[in-house]
């Protein structure tokens, strides 16, 4: 591992060194466990070793793998990374090599994915289906019971062999072991259901089964729901019982896990605030002495030091800022916090990713998971590289032709950097898009990026360098509507810059990601009075409450009543939200669900005018296509957004063209049909990537 000083002035406690079982970790962050596509094929082994040696030359504490199923009932998909047979030690060497090479702790996940899984074979002890998953279960029977108990014991030994420092049980999130604790999944009669005792029986004797086959010193760490956020969760004096019992039995540490994959409470999205859930694992700490670990939206060096400061916790586990920043905890301990690339927690090249079955990385950092083949290898002969534009595209193009060591010149013409980022940070819960500005604006200053603001390059410009990027961005389509350029209308980007005065009724045009976006803006507190920056105001809209007694901690969620009454509105008859991300857009439904949104799909723009917004709606014949006039509907608004998509910016590819200038396309200026913050960052690493 990379040297980090001992204990650097800023983070005294993140730096101390903190023993479980055997082991002794540098540090106390944990890089949580975490999915990444690679696990579940021998052919990636290299490529995992790499992903894993990057973030432990990267200074964090301890690696927990990704969910490795003891037994195939337990696969999460079919063929899913599962360590049961002495061949999978072979594949799993390759890994932990990687990382004790690099100097790092990696602990093995052992995860039974329980009614959660994504295959056939998939086994559970209860009988009501899984919401959110296909496939029927088999309702386990004592024999299955008993050998799975067997095969978590078989997977830590083999895992010890593998070369791991410890193991991590997988107790939560709704994966087996849940549903055997929760009321919620487990309505057997038997040994194993009824009462609490029973529910718990089957962890117990798992735990029990784990120290039978590996020694005293090896570290097992329980992963432990300390929140279920379902109806008949456990309770806390559940919970409690449950943490001291896994110590009695021999668990070295409990790493907390907040809410199941069904729940309806958000635990990782963006808009949750930082640091939501240390409360719920910090209440452990008069039941256990041994360590805990805190979890769900730590993101920055500054949110661990002040948890491990003020909040009775050992450690604290972060998964996805290691995939944003390999380097977080060396950059933390040398005094660098403001060039870590912090998790903006969209989960849109990471969780996205798995739950459609594609390999993990980062929005922000698009090496991640593909460190052997996006290589920002230094230049032998350094190029005079321009930028144009400073939105995600060209920011990314502009940090990383310099990290090549290419001598670059970023012009924008706007007074600041950002684009459309810029835009998104003033959008209630996603506040957290500032921190990628101040990334690449610390980037861009200590790679020495020479940066024109308010300055519009010309092909003039252009002419003394050696390649040309074009980043130029989007802007907002105004649709072809009677009465469009009507005093009440306006762009997404001229209300949420502020740049507009907006009324009390508001009709929105378009139901896109921006068009709930700017629901949620118009109908939301902003700013510091934004829910995700305001704990109280966020456990009310969703329904948190820290009554010890209620199961799953769970009560009514009551939002706060909106700012503004909002119409939402597209032409398409289908459901709204539809193209939102896989794991955020439920999220986002829900909430312009709470504030009253009223959506309206299926309806064509007749005109605008001073009585407000004329919509009609037709019905098509399915056989001739002839359309029938069904009903007409005026709103009264005061204002109309439109965010009815954008159109590409390439005011510069003809006169570049035309004077010979080599140059590249990326981001929004490139397809704007499908603007996308995540291709935009990783088309202008790639664009820098191949300027030699
Ligand atoms: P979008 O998702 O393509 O939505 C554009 C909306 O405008 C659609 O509702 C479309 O619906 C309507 N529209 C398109 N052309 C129109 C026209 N000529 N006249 C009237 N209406 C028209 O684009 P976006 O909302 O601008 O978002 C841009 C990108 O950013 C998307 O890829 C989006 O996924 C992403 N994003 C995501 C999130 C998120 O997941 N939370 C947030 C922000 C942005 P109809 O054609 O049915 O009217
Ligand atoms: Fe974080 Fe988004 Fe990157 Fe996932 S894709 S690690 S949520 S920044």
């Amino acid at each position: 591992m990379t040297d980090t000083p001992a204990a650097p002035t800023r983070y005294p406690n993140l730096f101390r060194p903190l023993t479980i079982g055997g082991i002794t970790l540098p540090n106390r962050s944990v890089m949580g466990s975490m999915h990444t596509g690679l696990e579940d094929r021998l052919k990636h082994a290299d490529e995992l070793g790499e992903f894993y040696a990057e973030r432990a030359r990267g200074g964090v504490g301890l690696i927990i793998t990704g969910g490795i199923t003891p037994i195939r009932s337990g696969d999460l998909m079919p063929m899913g990374a599962r360590m049961a047979t002495p061949l999978s030690v072979f594949h799993h060497r390759k890994v932990t090599d990687a990382v004790h090479e690099a100097g790092g702790l990696i602990a093995m996940q052992i995860l039974h994915a329980g009614r959660y899984g994504v295959t056939p074979f998939k086994a559970a002890p209860g009988s009501a289906p899984s919401p959110i998953h296909p496939f029927k279960h088999m309702r386990m029977t004592e024999s299955m019971i008993r050998r799975t108990i067997r095969a978590f014991g078989r997977a830590a030994r083999l895992a010890r062999r593998a070369g791991y420092d410890a193991v991590e049980i997988m107790g939560g999130e709704g994966y087996l072991i849940n549903q055997f604790l929760c009321a919620h999944t487990n309505d057997r009669t038997d040994r194993w259901g009824g009462s609490t005792a029973n529910r718990q029986r089957f962890l117990i004797e798992v735990i029990d089964e784990i120290r039978r086959q590996v020694p005293r010193e090896f570290p097992v760490i329980l992963r432990q729901s300390v929140a279920d956020f379902v109806q008949n969760g456990q309770t806390f004096e559940e919970i409690a019982l449950m943490a001291r019992r896994a110590e009695r039995h021999g668990v070295d540490a409990i790493n907390t896990d907040i809410g199941w994959h069904e729940a309806r409470v958000p635990t990782i999205v963006t808009s949750v605030p930082r640091g939501a859930f240390v409360k719920f694992t910090e209440r452990l700490r008069d039941e256990v002495s041994i360590p805990l670990i805190a979890s769900n939206r730590i993101n920055t060096p500054e949110v661990a030091e002040d948890i491990l400061t003020h909040r009775r916790v050992d450690a604290v586990s972060m998964a996805r800022p290691f995939l944003a920043d390999a380097d977080f905890m060396v950059k933390a301990a040398a005094g660098r916090a403001e060039e870590i690339n912090t998790c903006i927690g969209c989960n849109q090249a990471c969780l996205d990713h798995i739950f459609v079955g594609k390999k993990v990385s980062c929005l922000v950092n698009p090496r991640a998971g593909r460190e052997t083949r996006l290589v920002l290898s230094p230049t032998r002969a350094a190029k005079k590289v321009a930028v144009i534009g400073a939105g995600p595209a060209g920011l990314s193009a502009a940090v990383a032709s310099a990290e090549k060591g290419h001598k670059v010149t970023l012009f924008e013409s706007r007074d600041h950097v950002g684009g459309q980022f810029a835009i998104a940070a003033r959008i209630p819960g996603k506040e957290e898009f500032h921190e990628s500005i101040r990334y690449f604006r610390t980037q861009l200053a200590v790679k020495g990026v020479d940066v024109r603001l308010n300055t519009r390059a010309s092909v003039e410009d252009l002419k003394e360098f050696d390649h040309v990027i074009l980043a130029t961005g989007v802007t907002p389509r105004v649709p072809a509507i009677d009465g469009v350029d009507h005093p009440s209308v306006m762009t997404y980007a001229e209300a949420v810059r502020g740049e507009r005065e907006i009324g009390h009724r508001v009709a929105v045009l378009g139901a896109g990601g921006i068009g709930f976006d700017v629901s949620e803006f118009l109908t939301t507190p902003t700013g510091a009075d934004s829910p995700s920056l305001n704990l109280k105001e966020w456990e009310q809209e969703w329904g948190v409450t820290e009554d010890l007694e209620t199961p799953g901690f769970l009560t009514t969620p009551r939002p706060d009543a909106p700012l503004r009454e909002v119409y939402m509105i597209q032409r398409k008859a289908s459901r709204q939200g539809k193209s939102l991300g896989k794991t955020s857009g439920w999220v986002h439904r829900a909430a312009v669900k709470g504030k009253k949104v009223e959506q309206i799909s299926g309806a064509t723009y007749e005109k605008i005018d001073d009585d407000g917004l004329h919509l009609a709606f037709y019905e098509e014949d399915d056989k001739t296509g002839e359309k029938t006039l069904k009903d007409r509907r005026v709103i009264a608004v005061d204002s109309i957004v439109l965010c009815t998509g954008q159109e590409s910016v390439k005011d510069l590819v003809g006169p570049l063209e035309a004077a010979g200038i080599s140059f590249d396309i990326v981001g929004g200026a490139d397809l704007a049909a499908e603007l996308d913050a995540k291709r935009a960052i990783r088309q202008g690493t790639e664009a820098a990537a191949k300027i030699a």
